[in-house]
C-alpha cells in the first residue's frame, strides 16, 4: 500500500493518479514477443480484489484520494469483473485506469459498467487486426470481438490509441496493411513499432518453434536489448527498415489535417504516430 504521509496530493498536477498493486507478472503469460510476462517474479500473483478497495478505500479517507492507477502488466476481464462487482455493491465510485487484456470476456457490457463506477481509462494493446498475426503472435485474441470492444471505447471516451506491431516473423506486410486500414476506417489513433526480439521473450528462448534462427553474438549477450535472427519458414516476410519508407509514402495520404512524427527510442528505434 503506497505509504503518502510525506506527500501533500495537492501540490501535485492534478488528478494524481495514485498506484494501487492489482496482480504481478501476467496471468496470459503466452505472447511470443513479451519480456514482461512474470515481471520480478518467476510466477504470476495477484492481490485479492476485497483487498485492492479496501487499500483504496483507505488512501481516500487518510489522505482524500480519489483517482488510482491499476498496476497490473493486463488485468484479466474476470478479476475487472469482480472488482467493478465489488464496488458497485459498497456504491464507491472512484476515478480509475488500467490496463487490460482484449479476451472474450472483456464485454461491452462489462466495459460499460466499469465506466459507471468510475473508470476514465481501459488502456488495451491489440498489436494487429489481423487474425493470422494474432495467431503467429500467440496472442490468444479474436480479431471481431477486439474490434467491436474498440469500437465501444472509443464511443466512450472519444478516442482509442493503438500500437501495431510491423515485421513479426513469419508475417506479411499485406496484414500490416489490413491492419492500418481498419485502424483508417474506424477512426483508432496508430502507432506502429517494429518488431523485435528481445532477451527472455519466448521468441528468444524457443526460436526454432517460430520459425526463427538467432545469429551473431547478441544472440548471447544478456546485455543486448535485442538479438539479431533470420527466418527459416513461414509466410513471406519482410525487414522493417526495408519497407519503413515506402510504407510512410504509402499511408502519408491518409493522415490527412494532422502531422505524423517519427520517435526516437533506445529499444523502439522508429515509431509512427497520428489520429486520423
Ligand atoms: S504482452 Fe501483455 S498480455 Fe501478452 S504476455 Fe505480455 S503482459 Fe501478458
Amino acid at each position: 500500500m503506497p505509504v503518502l504521509d510525506k506527500n501533500d496530493l495537492s501540490k501535485y498536477a492534478q488528478p494524481v493518479f495514485i498506484p494501487v498493486e492489482l496482480d504481478r507478472g501476467c496471468y496470459w503469460s503466452k505472447c511470443a514477443f513479451c519480456v514482461d510476462k512474470t515481471g520480478i517474479h518467476k510466477t504470476y500473483k495477484n492481490v485479492d480484489i476485497d483487498h485492492v478497495v479496501a487499500t483504496m478505500m483507505h488512501l481516500h479517507r487518510k489522505y482524500g484520494a480519489k483517482t488510482f492507477q491499476l498496476c497490473t502488466l493486463a488485468a484479466s476481464p474476470k478479476r475487472l469483473r469482480k472488482l467493478v462487482d465489488v464496488l458497485e455493491r459498497k456504491g464507491r465510485k472512484f476515478r480509475l485506469s488500467t490496463w487490460a487484456r482484449l479476451d472474450d470476456d472483456l464485454t461491452i457490457d462489462l466495459i460499460k459498467r466499469a465506466y459507471d463506477v468510475g473508470f476514465v481509462n481501459i488502456n488495451v494493446a491489440p498489436e494487429s487486426f489481423c487474425q493470422e498475426t494474432l495467431d503467429l503472435m500467440r496472442k490468444g485474441f479474436n480479431i471481431e470481438h477486439i474490434i467491436g470492444v474498440l469500437d465501444e471505447l472509443k464511443q466512450l471516451r472519444g478516442r482509442v490509441t493503438v500500437a501495431l506491431i510491423a515485421g513479426f516473423p513469419g508475417d506479411a506486410l499485406k496484414n500490416l496493411e489490413r491492419s492500418m486500414r481498419v485502424c483508417h476506417e474506424r477512426g483508432y489513433t496508430v502507432i506502429v513499432l517494429p518488431f523485435q526480439i528481445e532477451h527472455s521473450s519466448d521468441i528468444y528462448n524457443n526460436p526454432s518453434s517460430y520459425g526463427v534462427a538467432l545469429v551473431g553474438k547478441s544472440a548471447k549477450r544478456d546485455i543486448a536489448v535485442t538479438v539479431r535472427y533470420r527466418v527459416k519458414r513461414g509466410v513471406p516476410h519482410y525487414v522493417w527498415p526495408d519497407v519503413r519508407a515506402p510504407f510512410i509514402e504509402k499511408y502519408k495520404r491518409w493522415f490527412v489535417g494532422g502531422e505524423s512524427s517519427v520517435i526516437g527510442y533506445d529499444v523502439f528505434d522508429f515509431g509512427f504516430t497520428k489520429s486520423w
